[in-house]
């Protein structure tokens, strides 16, 4: 399978990543979707491994994505 066509959670259009309330400065990934609103995103953040959240949606292109 292409990686493009991954349901990758980093590349979620719900996926809000942010700064945590602990000092240092840890970022958290927060979902957006109505459903799970401020929850932790279930992830996982590793390389080449899906998702296995049924809310997942491929989030459009932007400044910060990756070329095709
Ligand atoms: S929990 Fe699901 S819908 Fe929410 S950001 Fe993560 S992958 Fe997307």
């Amino acid at each position: 399978m292409v990686l493009d066509e991954l349901r990758i959670a980093a590349r979620c259009s719900y996926l809000k990543v942010t700064l945590g309330s602990r000092p240092g400065g840890n970022l958290v990934n927060l979902c957006r979707h109505i459903i799970r609103d401020g929850s932790a995103c279930v992830g996982p953040f590793l390389d080449d491994h899906e998702t296995q959240c049924g809310l997942w949606e491929l989030a459009p292109p932007g400044p910060g994505s990756r070329p095709a």
